[in-house]
């Protein structure tokens, strides 16, 4: 068998190509700020914005025109305390953001990310114990209020990234009993402690006054507990699957979709996104190689990616510029 009988040929090349990127696979994060008429560039991740809700306009419609079919929300905010009360406040920072967004198009799914750790003032993604560790089961009933207080403010999706146990089952229990049974829940299932977080975390102001997240998100040494976790998250009717970092995880996500029948989510994180645009900077490699990463995602299994790089990619691909 000579393969590069149907390599030789370009046009045969594209027919055969086993792995495709389209617009729609694509997820916007979005981060929202407190205050007004504010759009201001994230310093550690060049091209992304923070809004006031009052400037969403442009960027909404900006997404829309490029036809990506999704976003993901993130709240920056002032006002932070220990049980991280402006997460659930009915006109907090996502809330209104949501109801803004709603206001402006019908043609976005919104995606609410759903922690605590960015309106805690010591940073975790839960309520503490006296001994200053993240209580599991005291934070699932915070969680189920956020997740409650989002789909009335017109979340089309609640994507819990804490990594508790048991809070998709809390959540899904919640948003049923206040009338939102259809609104699915898209788990951060398998999200490890990464360092890629990091320019995130400057973007977010998310970083834990002291410790680490070690306790309650995934030891990167792992990977059949990645499939645990994902069974468990399936069990309590999770709608998808976050495999979360992207890149140097694409081993998990490839083993889950071997697993399981869902629809899986690759998160392409901060870092990845930060590290690919220095190195294009830098003269390493040119922009191409941003798609070249987005296919070895689809090809690992992801049906969605949620990257910085969306709107770069959408305008490539409306162009008819394909990987
Ligand atoms: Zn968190």
């Amino acid at each position: 068998m000579r393969m590069r009988r149907i390599r030789n040929n370009p046009i045969l090349r594209s027919m055969t190509a086993e792995t495709s990127l389209d617009v729609k696979d694509l997820i916007y994060p979005l981060f929202v700020i407190e205050g007004e008429n504010i759009k201001k560039e994230i310093p550690s991740l060049p091209g992304v914005y923070h809004f006031s809700v009052d400037r969403l306009e442009e960027e909404i419609q900006d997404i829309v025109d490029l036809k990506i079919p999704a976003v993901i929300l993130f709240g920056v905010v002032d006002h932070k305390d220990s049980c991280g009360s402006g997460a659930y406040d009915d006109n907090g920072i996502i809330q209104q953001a949501c109801r803004k967004i709603k206001d402006i198009t019908s043609d976005l799914v919104v995606i609410t990310d759903l922690c605590m750790c960015e309106y805690t003032d010591h940073g975790h993604c839960g309520i503490l114990d006296d001994t200053g560790m993240v209580d599991n089961d005291k934070t699932l009933d915070y969680l189920a209020k956020i997740a409650v207080s989002h789909a009335k403010a017109g979340s089309d999706v609640i994507a819990p990234s804490d990594m508790m146990d048991f809070r998709v089952s809390k959540i899904r229990g919640a948003l049923d009993e206040n009338g939102f049974k259809d609104i699915p829940i898209m788990s951060y299932a398998a999200k490890f402690a990464s360092k890629y977080y990091g320019p995130f975390r400057d973007a977010a102001g998310s970083s834990p006054s002291f410790g680490d997240r070690k306790s309650y998100q995934m030891d990167f040494h792992n990977g059949d507990e990645a499939l645990r976790e994902i069974a468990q998250d399936l069990d309590e009717d999770a709608d998808f699957i976050i495999v979360k970092p992207g890149l140097a995880y694409l081993d998990v996500l490839a083993r889950a979709k071997d697993h399981f029948n869902t629809n899986f989510i690759t998160y392409n994180v901060s870092g990845e996104y930060a590290m690919i645009l220095k190195a294009i900077e830098c003269g390493i490699f040119d922009e191409s190689i941003i798609m070249e990463n987005m296919i070895a995602m689809k090809r690992a299994g992801a049906k969605m990616i949620i990257t910085y790089h969306a709107k770069w990619l959408a305008r490539q691909l409306k162009e008819g510029h394909h990987a």
